[in-house]
């Protein structure tokens, strides 16, 4: 049985409940997603997902919403691009937790950001975007750009088959990622260990080049 439970292996498994931890009796690979144990930026995304589903989800709560969102994008990450996996997986969680925040137009005055030509701000703590006049009395905040806020909208409602065919800038993946990362810090209150590791992956793979 000892393939069928390394780690980010999908299956069907028979467990016996003990005193503290599981016993399993049968099990059976539905999907083994090998790249993500093979291939280590893969591993560390694949890291990440699982780290924030563990803090933003009950544990043992039964969520089918969550549990194929975590499946398509581990799908995402294990076959197409590792980045477009974990980020359709932050925007989605936000979407599924309830935490969606407001992208599209200013959370204080509500006007629409998207015509905006001035300098618009994400803050965690508003719960989304400041349009620049708003913003001008704001000291946090990440500036972002009208695209990526199209784009990161867009993630929470397209189906993960149609993002295979998606084409996007390093620019707007930067964006997004600094996004997320604000976001998350804000409602969980710290900081995920597996970005560390992404970075460190990232960092290695560039030395090697
Ligand atoms: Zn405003």
């Amino acid at each position: 049985m000892r393939g069928t439970v390394q780690l980010f292996n999908y299956g069907y498994y028979l467990l016996y409940k003990g005193k503290s931890l599981y016993t399993a009796v049968q099990c059976e690979t539905v999907e083994p997603f090998v790249p993500l144990r093979e291939q280590l930026l893969k591993l560390a995304y694949a890291s990440y997902i699982s780290e924030l589903l563990t803090h933003i989800m009950p544990h043992e709560e039964v969520n089918p919403a969550a549990f194929d969102l975590l499946l398509s994008s581990l799908k995402l990450i294990s076959d197409e691009n590792e980045v477009l996996g974990a980020r359709y997986f932050d925007i989605n969680l936000m979407k599924i937790s309830g935490f969606f925040p407001r992208l599209l137009s200013c959370v204080v005055c509500a006007k629409n950001v998207l015509n905006d030509r001035g300098t618009i701000v994400f803050t965690a703590s508003k719960g989304g975007v400041l349009c620049s006049q708003c913003s001008q009395n704001e000291d946090e905040g990440i500036p972002v750009s009208r695209g990526t806020l199209v784009l990161t909208n867009r993630l929470s409602s397209m189906e993960p088959d149609f993002l295979k065919k998606l084409k996007i800038a390093p620019q707007f993946y930067e964006e997004m990622a600094e996004i997320t990362k604000e976001f998350w810090k804000f409602i969980l209150e710290r900081e995920l260990k597996t970005l560390n590791f992404i970075n460190n992956v990232k960092d290695m793979n560039k030395k090697e080049r």
